[in-house]
């Protein structure tokens, strides 16, 4: 393989901003952390021999036997809702589904090679997988932490589940609304439930384990959004602060605050401020006011939290985060485990040059080799400052720091003075 040219000039070289991340956002810290560092340094040391061997047009060695530290697990892609403003949209209910005994076998792979945590998420509505429950308990058993993203339609089956968790486990329920009119409007159940019925099963969640953390969670959408041009989606922005009442008075930890992303031709998921270029400051005055007044609502028990995606669209400074390194370094530790196979970012879930392998990819040791090997390759063939040009990528951090330990070995001493509290969602 030929030499490939590095970005090396870190962003703040060109005056870049940085919002102040929440911890649980600052994903350069979490891999600070000792439980992740040894990886890190050994990831940073592996990659220097890469770009030794090629100057010096020697064998390149390849990349070893690791699991990721955290995935993504799309449990499914069926979904009983038809939100507008789904982003996997173009990858829902492909009729595709796991083996489940493959399934539980691949986890137990990577397990032993360095999974510290599953996040069951998108790309279809985890609760509706046959085998939820069961899963949930079998990560646990081995040894994983465990969080859920949900539509909020069967949260019989997480209260099934819940005692189960630990207080470092979380759930996350996707509702985006703050009256069931706009509930119904922006998700489309397939089947009747409605926003107040859904928000009646947290203090039962709670009761029965108050452990793990849960959040209600917000898209925040305005007129003249659109998922793809010519489908508008429902607003919402009207609603933040009631949602934040909503989700205190129903007993949720907090509520987060996300600004609306669209895919790209390509296939990226990225903010889009071009759309609705005409309201933008409009619309970003319209958020910051109803941020400032939900936050009057935060209490000792009850969290009113914006996304880093929020902070970079109100300051203007998003752009400054669409500039990646040309190798995204965090496809190491975060993939995205699909029935449609394996991707390397959960925003680039379902495209093609994303793809590191298919749902049996962690299986065996075998199969786990060779991800790894093709996990390799794909940190040169996929070209992180081009193909990321437009995401606001919330590893941006991360990668840039990576990119810094390759170059500088010295940047080991400031990695072990930090400490982390054993958050292991990547
Ligand atoms: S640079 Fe960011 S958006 Fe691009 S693949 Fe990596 S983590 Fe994903």
């Amino acid at each position: 393989m030929q030499p490939q040219p590095e970005p090396t000039a870190p962003p703040e070289a060109e005056g870049a901003v940085h919002p102040v991340l929440t911890p649980v956002h600052d994903f350069a810290r979490k891999l600070k952390q000792a439980a992740f560092l040894p990886r890190v340094r050994e990831y940073a040391a592996w990659r220097r021999a890469v770009l030794d061997a090629r100057a010096t047009v020697r064998p390149e060695p390849a990349m070893p036997a690791w699991a990721p530290f955290s995935i993504n697990l799309d449990l499914t892609t069926a979904c009983n809702f038809a939100c507008d403003h789904c982003v996997d949209w173009d990858i829902l209910n492909r009729g595709v589904s796991y083996d489940d005994a493959r399934l539980r076998a691949s986890l137990a792979t990577m397990a032993r090679h360095g999974l510290r945590s599953v996040i069951l998420i998108g790309g279809g509505e985890p609760t509706v997988y046959p085998g939820f429950v069961s899963m949930v308990r079998t990560l646990k058993a081995i040894g994983l932490h465990v969080a859920v993203v949900s539509n909020g339609s069967r949260n019989e089956r997480i209260l099934e589940v819940v005692d189960a968790l630990d207080e470092r486990d979380w759930i996350r329920l996707s509702l985006d609304a703050g009256t069931d009119a706009t509930f119904q409007a922006m998700h489309k159940p397939k089947k009747k439930v409605d926003l107040d019925e859904i928000c009646a099963w947290i203090p039962k969640i709670r009761e029965r384990n108050p452990a793990p953390r849960v959040g209600f969670s917000f898209i925040v959408t305005w007129q003249g959004a659109e998922r793809v041009a010519g489908v508008p989606i429902v607003e919402n922005l009207g609603e933040i602060v009631e949602a934040a009442r909503r989700a205190r008075d129903a007993r949720f930890d907090y509520i987060s605050f996300k600004p609306f992303l669209v895919r790209t031709p390509e296939g990226a998921e990225v903010i889009d401020p071009e759309a609705s270029r005409e309201r933008h400051r409009e619309v970003v005055a319209g958020i910051r006011g109803a941020l400032d007044e939900a936050k009057t609502l935060a209490t000792d028990t009850f969290a009113v939290i914006e996304s880093t995606n929020m902070k970079l669209l109100e300051s203007g400074e998003w752009k400054a985060w669409t500039r990646q390194p040309r190798t995204c370094h965090m496809q190491v530790f975060r993939q995205v485990l699909s029935p449609l196979g394996l991707w390397n970012c959960p925003a680039h879930r379902g495209v093609e040059d994303g793809r590191l392998g298919d749902l049996d990819a962690f299986v065996d040791e075998a199969h786990l080799a060779r991800t790894a090997r093709e996990t390799g390759r794909a940190l040169d063939r996929f070209d992180a400052s081009e193909r990321c040009r437009e995401v606001t990528c919330l590893y941006h951090d991360a990668n840039w720091w990576l990119e810094r330990l390759i170059e500088d070995p010295g940047q080991r001493g400031q990695a072990e003075a930090e400490a982390m509290d054993g958050d292991f969602f990547l």
